[in-house]
C-alpha cells in the first residue's frame, strides 16, 4: 500500500519549495492548502454552506471572495474553526480519492497545520522543513503582500520549530536551495528503503 509522508513546517520554510523538488523525483505531491482553495472555489457543497455561515458576499460572480473571508476571520478564531469544520472534511476525502489513484511506493502530503491538528497519526513519516526565523520573514515578505509584523503574529500562532523537528522522522533545514536538493535525494532514497524492508 502507498505510503503517506507529512510534509510540514512554519510559514515560509520552503515546504512548497522541497514538495516540488520531491515531484521532480517522480514522487505525487498533494498540496493540502492549494486543494482546499480549489475546493472552496468549486465545490457547491462547500460553497452552499460557507454562504449560509457568513453570507452571500463569500462568492462574487461565482469567484471566492478572499478578502471578505479574511475579514471575517480576522480576529475571530471561532468562525475560523467553523470554517475549517466545513472545509477539512472535504479535502480529507479529496485526498483520500486521489490516493487510491496513486501507484508510487510513497506520496507527500503538505500540511501547513500538521502538528497543530494533532494529525501525526495519519503519517507514515513526517518530514519537516525549517529555516530561521529571519530568513522566512524575509521570503514571505519578498513573495507576498504581508508586512514583516504580520508575518511574526503568524509565527507567533504556530508551534515553535524546536517541537515540529522533535516530533518528525526526516528534518530539512532549508538554506542553501543547493544543500536542499541534495538532503531530499537522500531522504527520498532512505524512504524508499524504510518501505522496502518493512
Ligand atoms: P507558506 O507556509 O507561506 O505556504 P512555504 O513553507 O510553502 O510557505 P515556499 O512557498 O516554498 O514556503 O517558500 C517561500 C518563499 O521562499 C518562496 O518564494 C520560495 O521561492 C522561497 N524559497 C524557498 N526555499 C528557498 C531557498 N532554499 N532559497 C531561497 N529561496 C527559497
Amino acid at each position: 500500500m502507498t505510503k503517506i509522508v507529512g510534509l510540514t513546517g512554519g510559514i515560509g520554510s520552503g515546504k512548497t519549495t522541497v514538495a516540488r523538488l520531491f515531484e521532480a523525483l517522480g514522487v505525487p505531491i498533494y498540496i493540502a492548502d492549494e486543494e482546499a482553495k480549489t475546493l472552496m472555489q468549486n465545490s457547491e457543497m462547500i460553497q452552499r454552506e460557507l454562504i449560509q455561515l457568513l453570507g452571500e458576499s463569500c462568492y462574487v460572480d461565482g469567484q471566492l471572495n478572499r478578502s471578505f473571508i479574511a475579514s471575517k476571520v480576522f480576529n475571530d478564531k471561532s468562525l475560523l474553526h467553523q470554517i475549517n469544520a466545513i472545509v477539512h472534511p472535504k479535502v480529507a476525502a479529496h485526498f483520500e480519492r486521489w490516493l487510491t489513484k496513486q501507484h508510487a511506493p510513497y506520496v507527500i502530503k503538505e500540511v501547513a497545520i500538521l502538528f497543530e491538528t494533532k494529525s501525526q497519526n495519519k503519517f507514515d513519516f513526517i518530514l519537516t522543513v525549517t529555516a530561521p526565523t529571519e530568513t522566512r520573514i524575509q521570503r514571505v515578505i519578498n513573495r507576498d503582500q504581508k508586512t514583516k509584523k504580520d508575518i511574526e503574529s503568524i509565527i507567533d500562532n504556530q508551534l515553535p520549530e524546536s517541537q515540529k523537528m522533535s516530533q518528525s522522522d526526516f528534518v530539512i533545514h532549508n538554506n542553501s536551495l543547493l544543500e536542499t536538493e541534495i538532503n531530499i535525494q537522500n531522504i527520498h532514497k532512505e524512504i524508499l528503503n524504510k518501505i522496502k524492508n518493512s
